[in-house]
């Protein structure tokens, strides 16, 4: 019965979602739907690094867009350079305090300026995420700027949605976004190469 009374209420709703790739939008966009709200997609993600896989996610994203028929929005920003230099001092707490933050603030904008009535992100349904800080940088934009924050604990769906990701023949990233979770997410690989390498490091070779 209170189930009823959430799908009614949210029944409408104009609803702006950002999207950090199609894999993890699969459960959010099902679970939105099955409750009778219809998101549009939001692309903006200036953190994901190397250019080519920006490019591998942003392509697979536009093309789940296409397949399941729901709207989206494109903003284009690949940013290493920018990224580097505002997370350099920081590099441990930079999702807190600035990737969750320069992603969501643009997504709020967007949604202001084009009469939505709230917005969520897909970065909800990742347990690798830090849940907790997510959403209050949410919570506090939506303070802000008026803009209701559509609070979902996605993370029940993340194993489902991303088994239908891989069934489906999506990309499927190997890590976060940044150079930053890329080093993190090879860390042992990278360790077990170095001290199972045979080339001499920074034997000072001339002309190099
Ligand atoms: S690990 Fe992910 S959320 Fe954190 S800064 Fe890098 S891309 Fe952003």
């Amino acid at each position: 019965m209170a189930k009823l009374i959430i799908r009614c209420y949210n029944v409408g709703m104009k609803l702006l979602m950002h999207t950090c790739c199609a894999p993890c939008s699969v459960y959010c966009i099902d679970s939105l739907r099955a409750e009778g709200v219809e998101p549009t997609v939001f692309w903006y993600n200036p953190n994901i690094h190397p250019y080519m896989e920006y490019k591998a996610r942003r392509d697979c994203l536009k093309d789940y867009c296409k397949k399941i028929e729901v709207e989206s929005i494109f903003i284009e920003e690949y940013g290493l350079d920018e990224f580097c230099r505002n997370v350099v001092s920081d590099i441990p707490g930079r999702c807190v305090n600035y990737c969750y933050k320069k992603r969501l603030t643009e997504c709020v904008r967007y949604a202001a300026k084009n009469g939505y009535d709230a917005f969520t992100t897909t970065l909800l349904v990742s347990p690798y995420q830090k849940h907790e800080e997510l959403v209050k940088a949410c919570e506090e934009l939506s303070a802000l700027s008026g803009i209701e924050f559509l609070y979902r604990d996605f993370r029940v769906g993340f194993r489902d949605g991303q088994a239908k990701a891989r069934e489906m023949g999506m990309y499927m990233q190997k890590y976060c976004g940044c150079i930053f979770s890329e080093e993190e997410r090879y860390k042992k690989q990278i360790e077990k190469d170095l001290k199972n390498s045979d080339v001499v490091v920074g034997c000072g070779v001339s002309g190099f």
